[in-house]
């Protein structure tokens, strides 16, 4: 029986053989370590009845561990070049489908459909390409899948922004966005000797719980989500001010205030201390002038 690909034999093995060279522009930084691949499939809570989708298998080093628990994991991968190396290192696993894909240009609901099947427990489970963690997860989100969860290795500090609560540094516009449809939480932090080639930035696990509800409602999501971007635009300015520019009223300054006061927030506050259920109130009340 094999050894798991994600040894640091292994994987070395296999590079070599293929004469694979790794492509900083596709953020690779491939997983060596099989205790922490296992700690990112258990985050997932994946069973023998749970559909797992990956982003960017590699050379299959996740896959394999999400292949072990799960009843089938569908992988996408980008890099033409991975496709035959998974191929072969995957060949002992017939229940995970590799797809070569973006999956910033994949058409997500019909590729589980077709695919998986949208009645199933579904998870996405991946070691995330760094370049491009944000809109895959926004992505991922905003598209309102059918998925349980979301357990993803990503850059430590943007799983903290992610993850961070009201009033503190790392409380931003991301943070609400994701907040907004899932509840998140760091999971694992990951130290940089676990990959090859060592990325400089240390990584975290961080594992979202998608909400069946989200927690506040609004008129409208567009129209909340621009409003949360603009009270974020210079962090240091005052509500009021970055609301003045955003709404670009600068004649009517005097409208933001009463439309602040209308919603019971004071316009000198800062947007980080802002809950979401203020936002909420705060959208829904602009609404009414600048929807
Ligand atoms: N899962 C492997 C592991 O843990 O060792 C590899 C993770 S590596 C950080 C990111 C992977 O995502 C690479 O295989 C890369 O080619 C792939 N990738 C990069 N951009 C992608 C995209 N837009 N769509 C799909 N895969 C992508």
């Amino acid at each position: 029986m094999n050894k798991d690909i994600a040894t640091p034999k292994r994987t070395k093995e296999i590079l070599e053989k293929h004469g694979f060279s790794f492509k900083k522009s596709l953020g690779q930084n491939f997983l060596i370590d099989t205790n922490i691949l296992r700690k990112i499939a258990d985050a997932g809570d994946i069973t023998k009845e749970t559909s797992a989708i990956e982003i960017g298998p590699g050379i299959g080093a996740l896959t394999e561990q999400l292949a072990k628990q799960a009843k089938s994991v569908t992988a996408l991968e980008i890099d033409q070049r991975l496709l035959p190396i998974l191929k072969e290192t995957l060949s002992p696993y017939p229940h995970v489908n590799v797809i070569h894909q973006d999956v910033l240009e994949a058409d997500l609901h019909s590729l589980i459909r077709d695919e998986i099947g949208e009645k199933e427990d579904m998870v996405v489970c991946a070691n995330l390409p760094y370049y491009v963690t944000t809109p895959i997860l926004l992505k991922l989100l905003e598209e309102k899948l059918p998925l349980r969860a979301i357990v993803v290795m990503i850059q430590k500090e943007v799983a903290e922004r992610i993850a961070a609560k009201p009033g503190t540094k790392d409380y931003g516009s991301l943070s609400i966005a994701c907040q907004y449809y899932a509840e998140a939480e760091t999971v694992l932090t990951v130290p940089k000797t676990v990959f090859v080639p060592q990325p400089n930035v240390d990584s975290a696990v961080l594992r979202l719980r998608i909400r069946q509800e989200p927690p506040v409602k609004v008129k409208d999501e567009a129209f909340f989500f621009r409003l949360i971007r603009g009270s974020f635009r210079q962090r240091r300015k005052t509500l009021l001010n970055n609301l003045v520019q955003h709404f670009d009223a600068k004649e009517n300054k005097a409208s933001v205030e009463s439309l602040c006061a209308e919603a019971g927030i004071d316009p000198k506050r800062r947007g980080e201390t802002l809950s979401m259920e203020e936002f909420a109130v705060l959208s829904d009340t602009f609404f009414a002038k600048y929807g």
